[in-house]
């Protein structure tokens, strides 16, 4: 039985005697038509529901399940995206990743070899001059005197793909189709379903779903004890409740192509083997993640600079003819996945907590970091890890020592830089 079950009569008592009246946080989403709504008057209260299914979502999901608490996600998307971003994994999130059923180890058998990704190369073109190289690995990060994991070097699509593996085998269900007039069960991941508002109950949160199934707008209300927004840089559970960021925003404008070329991985694999590439040339600037030199699997990221270039210009056929100049040649067999804008801001949330600290943000929800130093991903991972033992902690706070002593170690665990 998991540690909510046995607070959940104590935690009735104590929100009901809460006296603040709260309002509801949503979207307007009147310009769609509503053509069925699940309603969930005696839908049971989940303990833990987790607005999104990317890294943060997912690595919380097993935590919170191997901690006994009970949660369930919902995940805009259809499928889960297969657009690389991060891919450096720092020693703490590897052990972290050792807790979870051999995941350090799977990613370390399936990442490329060391060798292949320990340099930063500067250059005028890929096959041209380089101007200077870095290796960036110190012998602490891989002799497992610091720590007994290594860094890795793993692209987020594949390490999402590993977490759902987890998920699964810890008896998770993945569904893509709607809800069809049942309750969002623990250890579901409802794929599809957008979160569009939140409404705090003297009992629960009450958290609107909407989705479109076969051609039909569809609404569920989902109520929870307590409600992690880990929705990502635009986190709409941030938007709702209406917490600020505050930082440097905008600080610029980027494309992110992901690419494939075995020619270019072959070359770079023999030639000048990195794990990125910071190339500038008069007809062409950008940086070159080398995800799988052996796979040929790449990431261009490009800035772009509005309004004399706006992202609608960089089509398939502009990136192939701007990765040529940075490449120095063409390439025969290249395939461009994707093509992705993403604007760099450095913010963090005024506050991590809201709704008398029943709403929590997490991950890129809470922190939005440049992508040098590779720091996104990571902390996310560390803060999923934070918050399953800190829910644990105040739920057993909770349990034995009440609400207020509860109601503290969360306060205390998760404040904001400000609050
Ligand atoms: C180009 C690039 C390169 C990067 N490289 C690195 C790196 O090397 N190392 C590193 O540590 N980090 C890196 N990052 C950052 C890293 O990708 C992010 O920090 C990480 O994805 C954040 O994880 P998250 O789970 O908080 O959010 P996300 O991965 O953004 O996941 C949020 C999820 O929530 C879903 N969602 C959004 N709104 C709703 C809603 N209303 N209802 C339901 N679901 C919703 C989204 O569909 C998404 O699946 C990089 C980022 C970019 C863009």
């Amino acid at each position: 039985m998991g540690v909510l079950e046995h607070t959940s009569r104590r935690f009735n008592t104590f929100l009901h005697i809460k006296t603040r009246i709260y309002r509801k946080f949503s979207y307007d989403y009147t310009q769609t038509r509503v053509l069925s709504t699940n309603y969930s008057n005696n839908a049971p209260i989940l303990p833990v529901l987790i607005v999104g299914a990317g890294p943060v979502g997912l690595v919380l999901s097993v935590l919170l399940t191997k901690l006994g608490i009970k949660c369930a996600v919902v995940e805009r998307s259809n499928e889960f995206s297969k657009h690389p971003q991060a891919h450096f994994i720092n020693n703490r999130s590897m052990e972290i990743f050792r807790k979870l059923d051999g995941l350090a180890e799977e990613i370390q058998r399936s990442q490329p070899p060391v060798e292949l990704w320990r340099k930063f190369i500067y250059c005028t073109s890929l096959t041209g001059s380089v101007i200077g190289s870095v290796d960036h690995m110190q012998s602490q990060d891989f002799d497992q005197i610091v720590s007994p994991v290594s860094v890795a070097h793993f692209s987020q699509y594949k390490l999402n793909a590993l977490l759902t593996k987890q998920l699964e085998a810890i008896g998770f269900t993945i569904r893509n189709e709607g809800l069809n007039h049942r309750h969002l069960a623990e250890r579901e991941i409802l794929m599809g379903h957008t979160c569009t508002s939140v409404e705090p109950t003297d009992n629960f949160i009450n958290v609107t779903t909407s989705s479109v199934t076969e051609g039909n707008h569809i609404v569920n209300q989902i109520p929870c004890r307590f409600l992690v927004g880990a929705d990502g840089a635009g986190s709409t559970v941030r938007n709702l409740v209406g917490i600020e960021l505050r930082g440097e925003k905008d600080i610029q404008k980027l494309v992110s192509v992901h690419f494939l070329s075995r020619e270019l991985g072959r070359y770079l694999m023999y030639e000048k083997p990195g794990m990125l590439f910071f190339i500038f040339n008069p007809g062409a600037i950008g940086v070159l993640v080398a995800h799988d030199l052996k796979q040929g699997e790449f990431i261009l990221q490009m800035p772009f600079y509005p309004p004399q270039q706006k992202f609608e210009d960089f089509t398939s056929e502009t990136c192939k003819k701007l990765i040529f100049k940075l490449v120095g040649h063409e390439l025969a067999d290249i395939n461009v996945v994707d093509i992705k804008p993403w604007v760099m801001h450095a913010e963090v949330a005024e506050k991590y907590l809201a709704c008398d600290n029943h709403i929590i943000l997490a991950g890129d929800a809470a922190h939005r970091f440049p992508p040098a130093g590779g720091f996104g991903m990571l902390i996310c991972i560390f803060f999923g890890d934070n918050i399953g033992y800190i829910f644990l902690v105040s739920l057993r706070s909770l349990f034995f020592v009440g609400p207020n002593v509860s109601k503290l170690v969360l306060q205390s665990s998760l404040l904001g830089p400000t609050s």
